[in-house]
């Protein structure tokens, strides 16, 4: 190939591999992806791979990232499974109680890194009890136990199907004034808030508003502080999109929006500018792709809004890479629908912004409150 025929043959080779690899992009980037905003270290019963294994398979295509446990500690009831070890909330009856060494895992996990990969994780506090008026004190002594370490809380639940009602203890409510410390503290501390809150009780009927929407709405209204990242989009395995059926007449129409609907009308709202979404897990990427007007439909909501959502795998103790990416690939047809701004912005942009901006405001609460608080 050392002759000019075969210089010129091989610079064409090189153009036709650039150009491929440049299409191949566009359609879902291959290099820095995505920046991971809702993920899970360990499981259900602490399990899960140490942070370094994790900086591996984020590899190059990850460049940050979100780094919880699970608040919960699922019970190995022996009266319940007998000799089979439960380790998700399916596996069994036994209930669930708040684990709050969780958030020493987690720093610890962080602090074990060397200080060029802490930069692409974001802590968070997860180990509290939303139904304890206790629990904001948790949270601050989390921080002032460990600073310089955590960015946000959650991800944390109110109503998720199955799960709510296995929590031992009172049941946590969007309007136990427990959860309003919560949200006021972190709003005060620049906490960033990761919410789970199913919108709607599982399976329910097309044109009636969704069951948690009002005091889900009321909620938000009354921490205008606070940044709060609506897990999932409210959604669930059995907590489907909210319907409305065009032709029922403009009674039901007005009762129910649609889950589409009822997001904008969220995002529309000047008194919501505080309130984002995340559309981690797979269980919310079916819907989306469900058929190519449901891509359509959600790509036309986020173009409008590119600043509000935020894009998480919602893994939960990953083993290997494929796992890992497999959100992220569901959402190809998203990707390609999205404008390019919309689509960096979802990916990566949103994360950067608001988790820059609570690194700086966490970091000045601690040390206006180091000592203070020990
Ligand atoms: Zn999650």
């Amino acid at each position: 190939m050392n002759t000019p025929h075969g210089l010129g043959l091989a610079l064409a080779l090189l153009l036709v591999t650039t150009s491929h690899a440049a299409a191949q992009r566009n359609d879902v980037p291959r290099s820095d992806d995505f920046y991971d905003s809702h993920f899970h270290l360990t499981n259900y019963v602490q399990h899960g791979p140490d942070v370094s294994s994790v900086l591996r398979i984020m590899g190059t295509r990850v460049g940050r990232s979100t780094l919880f446990g699970i608040p919960f500690q699922q019970t190995w009831a022996y009266a319940n499974s007998g000799d089979y070890a439960p380790s998700y909330y399916l596996d069994t009856d036994a209930p669930l109680y708040y684990y709050s060494f969780t958030d020493a895992w987690i720093a610890m996990q962080y602090r074990s890194l060397p200080q060029a990969a802490q930069a692409r994780f974001e802590p968070m506090i997860t180990g509290f009890n939303p139904a304890d008026m206790y629990a904001a004190e948790h949270i601050r002594r989390v921080l002032a136990t460990f600073p310089g370490v955590f960015s946000g809380i959650g991800e944390f639940s109110i109503h998720k199907e199955f799960v709510s009602s296995k929590a031992a203890g009172e049941g946590a409510s969007l309007t136990n004034p427990a959860l309003d410390s919560i949200l006021t503290f972190a709003g005060e501390a620049g906490l960033v808030v990761i919410l789970h809150n199913d919108i709607d009780r599982p399976f329910a009927k097309a044109n009636v508003e969704p069951v948690y929407l009002t005091q889900m709405k009321a909620l938000l209204r009354r921490h205008p502080e606070t940044t709060i990242i609506w897990a999932h989009v409210g959604l669930g395995r059995i907590v489907h999109p909210a319907q409305s059926q065009g032709t029922a007449g403009a009674g039901a129409a007005e009762r129910s929006e649609g889950q589409l609907g009822i997001v904008e009308s969220i995002l529309q709202d000047p008194a919501m500018r505080h309130v984002y979404f995340d559309i981690s897990w797979d269980e919310v990427a079916k819907y989306v792709v469900a058929t190519p007007q449901t891509v359509q439909r959600t790509a036309a909501v986020i173009n409008r809004h590119p600043d509000r959502f935020l894009f998480g795998t919602d893994a939960m103790a990953p083993a290997d890479s494929a796992s890992y990416y497999a959100v992220f690939e569901m959402y190809a047809p998203l990707w390609r629908a999205l404008t390019a701004d919309a689509s960096a912005k979802t990916r990566k942009g949103n994360f950067a912004r608001l988790f820059d901006a609570a690194r700086s405001k966490v970091r000045a609460w601690e040390s206006a409150h180091a000592t203070a608080e020990r």
